[in-house]
């Protein structure tokens, strides 16, 4: 029998088709001919792209309630999207991440970057959480989930709903259990020398910054005999990669007392609680009042939340992240060590960079860029989107 033909979508004759022909992922709505029948598609449909000319482009997820209209599936039209193309991906997301670590802890899905539009898939051992922060992924959870169960052999599949971008898809926001059994109890993680405890169901994001992974390790080569501050530690992700290193010393400040608890938790575990210590308060409040204190650190690392999570957001997040700055960099001493993050994909690299460099400078002191991190290699990133390129760390010795 043959498949039953797939509701075709077509470009305007403006639109840019080499650039899909050349493998950028989403079409925007202004781009396609949307007419009645278009409108009326179902969120998550799967259908053929074509351009002004009738020819096929590829396969696409539309989407007619959100500005990216249609995100691309494959460029072979051919293809079937089901469970076994998404076990295909899935194998090769894990071949990488097989080749690039030890242990089964790391993002295994990075959405575009792993050619799942929307999805993203953290794995911790036997327990892999997924978001599919996108409408077709929400219509093939179940293949989807079938395909993760067999290709990986996890044990249990949870549903993180709480990512912004359903909300743009028009999805809800319900968490649930889609396999096996949810953990009762924080989930242990080793990773840079620490053990970081991850909360995979009431915690944030997906429970652990897997992406900071890179930028962990290199603020550790830099702890050894140090003391430092980590603002924004969550569970502690920078302070417990330096305990690990040998730091003489480590405060984490976090507005979440369940994150510090981890965090503590952690630091018992590896055997470091007496070298550590948590500080509940508004990070921007914690750091002038340890200017007040005269307190000194020789590694001072800060990474807030996305404060430029859009466009729109832009100006007021460049000035939080300058205050950042401004604030952390009199508590660094003489000669020591200033990172600065930002995952906000709307402040670009440079942006971001200027906005810490104001900051620094506003507070009187300089100094040079030693590094500049991104996020691993776990989270690739799809090479016609700058804004899966959503993390920086910028480490300035003052
Ligand atoms: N540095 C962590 C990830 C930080 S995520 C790591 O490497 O794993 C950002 C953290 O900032 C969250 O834990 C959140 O609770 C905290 N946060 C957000 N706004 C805050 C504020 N105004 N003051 C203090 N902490 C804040």
């Amino acid at each position: 029998m043959m498949p039953s033909p797939l509701p075709v979508i077509r470009l305007k004759p403006k639109a840019n088709a080499r650039a899909i022909r050349h493998g950028a992922p989403w079409v925007y709505d202004n781009e396609l001919v949307t007419d009645r029948r278009t409108k009326a598609l179902v969120p998550g449909t799967v259908a053929l792209l074509e351009d002004a000319g009738r020819e096929p482009l590829a396969l696409v997820a539309v989407n007619p309630a959100s500005r990216i209209m249609a995100r691309v599936l494959d460029r072979d039209s051919g293809a079937e999207i089901g469970r076994a193309w998404l076990a295909a991906r899935l194998r090769a997301a894990l071949a990488l991440r097989e080749r690039l670590y030890d242990a089964p802890f790391y993002r295994l899905v990075h959405a575009e970057g792993d050619g799942l539009p929307g999805v993203v898939i953290d794995r911790f051992g036997d327990i892999a959480v997924i978001q599919p922060n996108a409408a077709w992924a929400e219509r093939l959870l179940p293949e989807l989930v079938a395909a993760l169960l067999e290709v990986t052999g996890v044990q249990t599949v949870l549903k993180n709903a709480s990512g912004r971008a359903r909300g743009l898809e028009g999805l809800d926001d319900a968490s649930e259990v889609l396999a096996g059994r949810a953990p009762d109890a924080p989930v242990p993680v080793q990773m840079t020398g620490a053990t970081y405890l991850a909360d995979l169901t009431a915690g944030q994001k997906t429970g652990l910054y897997y992406d900071q992974r890179p930028n962990h390790a290199f603020a550790a080569r830099l702890a050894t005999g140090a003391r430092v501050l980590d603002v924004f530690s969550h569970v502690g992700g920078f302070s417990l990669a330096a305990l690990a290193a040998g730091a003489e010393w480590a405060l984490a400040v976090d507005g979440s007392e369940p994150a510090l608890a981890l965090a503590r938790g952690g630091a018992e575990r590896m055997g470091v609680a007496d070298r550590f210590e948590t500080r509940k308060a508004d990070a921007f409040e914690a750091l002038a009042a340890l200017a007040e204190e005269g307190a000194r650190f020789d590694l001072v690392i800060c990474d807030p939340p996305a404060f430029a999570p859009s466009k729109q957001a832009l100006e007021a997040g460049l000035r939080a992240y300058e205050r950042v700055a401004r604030l952390a960099a009199p508590l660094v001493a003489d000669g020591g060590v200033l990172g600065l993050c930002s995952c906000s994909h709307a402040a670009d690299l440079a942006r971001f960079r200027a906005a810490s460099l104001r900051g620094i400078g506003r507070a009187g002191r300089a100094g040079p860029l030693i590094r500049t991190g991104f996020a691993g290699p776990d989270h690739p990133q799809h090479a016609h989107l700058a804004e899966t390129a959503y993390l920086k760390a910028l480490f300035f010795r003052l």
